[in-house]
């Protein structure tokens, strides 16, 4: 049975960057959009400076070449120029997609002919990883820009406004600020085209391997990026304070931007609500405390493992965290014990750690709090406005209509995906679509909701998919099976998640040839040379006769999963 979000909210008909700004040229507040946290007093973008970099950066893509449709990969951490890169490829008419700044060449290699980028965007500490990517992918070194240096301090944003002065250079490829060059003037009176239908102009290719396989570019459009702000808009101001809590809002996002999660709220929703972010280069917890006391952030966006951090490190005490307002977590299950543990950091405001359930192939966020209610629950809330769910029996056939019982959990909503880029098979796997054309998104989590009606909580028990989660990160284990099947000592192998310490780790199943004489940690440590240091296999390796398979020859992981968890989980 069906459940529907209490709200129904009216969406804009426009561009994300047409929703962020309200127009190209008009006037906009003075307010700060972007902060670096170590140099504040001269390291920050405006609203106005936010805007017209964008500008600056799609004229300059389209008069490198870029044509409508283009994919434009961004290879970086965090910086103040992510979310201009970010919009300006938007601008240009282009579809941004990101990728982990810690990705060896092999991963990077991987999405840009997977995207097909015409160009690529890379901080200066990954360009060695970029161009051996971009042999390997085919692109030819003149569509590479590089970004001087990855740390935010390194250039003063604010200095690239006036047009000279731009002077970077690097060795052995073009300096982004190429792409701004000489074009200031123009950039000022410049209006993008806004897409004639922006439900079907897909902006970005956010990465997800979904319920199973390799990673696959998720399409994203303006609207579902519209649709997504919309809908948390919508929630925050259900809370009666939020008028003068607007005034006070700080964000700190030490999420990365090429993730839908930290790319949706600071890149798009907190300069939507003229809310000023700090950048933080990459995730540092005592940093975090730091800038929390001096800057008065009110909003911390978490993933479980920040949670517990601040629930059991011995630091969190040392500082002044009465500013923050709002606590909430995604990506990954959080107990109810560690957000009590969190809470009681918080005794004057009686703060509660708020979950949210989401996914990239639904924008970012579907599930989410109502504020004017406790929420002091394991749940991760309810419907968001314009999106319905409901929960299906394992047989995929079956609605299930009883509270409590657990089934797959199905979405949909504006904020879904269009589909998978350019892979219609895994497209037509994971949505399905019911006679009248509505489009359900099979999730691969199971769930169970409270009550059958509007504005139930919904509670996320486990995962029916493939996937792992590495701090919030995604582990594709067919992706880390590729690989090790790629080594001389594999014949077979299989990769689940097991939970060790409270946290999920990748684990191996090998099938060693019998020629080999390579040891499990010997293959552990091989793999530690081929992926991103996310991915290594820290629930270790173990050799065995056989990888079990059903007839089709699908892994059975269930029964590895259970192996894993005996052998070195937590139990
Ligand atoms: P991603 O596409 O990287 O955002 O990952 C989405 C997946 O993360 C979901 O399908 C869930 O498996 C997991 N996830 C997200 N939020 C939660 C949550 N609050 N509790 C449990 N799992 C979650």
């Amino acid at each position: 049975m069906k459940i529907n979000s209490r709200w129904t909210v009216p969406i804009p008909q426009c561009s994300l960057q047409q929703w962020i700004f309200g127009s190209a040229t008009g006037s906009l507040p003075e307010a700060q959009a972007f902060i670096d946290p170590e140099r504040p007093d001269t390291n920050f973008l405006t609203l106005s400076d936010y805007r017209l970099l964008s500008k600056r950066v799609a004229l300059g893509l389209k008069k490198a070449g870029l044509k409508v449709g283009d994919r434009v990969l961004l290879f970086s951490g965090n910086s103040l120029f992510f979310p201009p890169i970010f919009l300006g490829i938007l601008m240009a008419g282009g579809v941004f997609t990101g990728a982990n700044p810690t990705f060896v060449p092999r991963e990077l290699a991987y999405q840009l002919r997977d995207s097909e980028a015409s160009f690529l965007i890379v901080a200066e500490s990954a360009k060695e990883t970029t161009f051996e990517a971009a042999k390997e992918a085919g692109l030819p070194k003149d569509r590479i820009f590089v970004l001087g240096g990855d740390t935010l301090g390194s250039e003063t944003a604010r200095s690239l406004n006036p047009g000279p002065g731009i002077n970077g250079r690097v060795q052995g490829a073009r300096h982004w600020t190429e792409l701004l060059t000489g074009n200031l003037s123009e950039a000022q009176t410049w209006s993008w085209e806004e897409p004639s239908d922006p439900a079907s102009a897909t902006c970005a290719l956010n990465y997800s391997s979904g319920t199973t396989g390799v990673p696959k570019g998720v399409e994203i459009t303006h609207y579902s990026y519209v649709a997504n702000g919309v809908g948390v808009g919508y929630c925050n101001d259900l809370d009666p304070e939020h008028e003068e809590k607007g005034k006070r809002a700080r964000g700190l996002c030490f999420l990365p931007m090429y993730h839908a999660y930290g790319q949706t709220y600071f890149v798009a929703n907190m300069p939507h609500r003229r809310t000023p972010v700090y950048i933080m280069p990459s995730f540092d917890f005592v940093k975090l405390l730091e800038y929390v006391q001096r800057f008065r952030i009110t909003a911390l966006l978490c993933v479980p493992p920040i949670i517990v951090l601040l629930a059991k490190h011995p630091l969190t005490k040392q500082f002044d965290l009465s500013s923050v307002e709002s606590l909430g977590s995604g990506a990954a299950p959080l107990t109810r014990e560690v957000s009590e543990e969190a809470e009681r950091l918080f005794p004057k405001s009686d703060i509660t750690v708020r979950q949210g359930w989401g996914m990239t192939e639904m924008t970012c966020s579907a599930m989410s709090w109502d504020p004017r209610i406790l929420g002091k629950s394991a749940g991760v809330g309810e419907m968001m406005p314009n999106t319905a769910a409901k929960l299906m029996a394992l047989d995929g056939k079956t609605e299930i209509t009883k509270a409590g019982e657990r089934g797959e959990l199905w979405v949909n909503g504006p904020t879904m995906m269009r589909g998978y880029w350019r892979k219609p098979e895994a497209t037509a796997d994971t949505l399905f679509v019911e006679p009248d054309g509505t489009r359900w998104l099979k999730t691969g989590d199971i769930a169970y909701v409270e009550d059958y009606k509007p504005g139930a909580i919904f509670h996320v028990v486990d995962r029916l998919k493939e996937l792992i989660k590495v701090k919030g990160n995604q582990v594709a284990p067919a992706e880390l099976e590729g690989v090790l099947l790629d080594s001389p000592d594999v014949l077979d192998a299989a990769v689940v998640g097991v939970t060790i310490k409270g946290e999920e780790v990748p684990r191996a199943y090998v099938v060693r040839d019998p020629k080999s004489s390579a040891t499990e940690k010997g293959v552990a440590d091989w793999m530690a040379t081929k992926v991103a240091r996310y991915k290594q296999l820290k629930g270790g390796v173990a050799f065995t006769d056989t990888i079990p398979k059903n007839p089709s020859g699908k892994i059975i992981r269930k029964l590895l999963r259970e192996r894993a968890q005996k052998e070195v989980g937590d139990g």
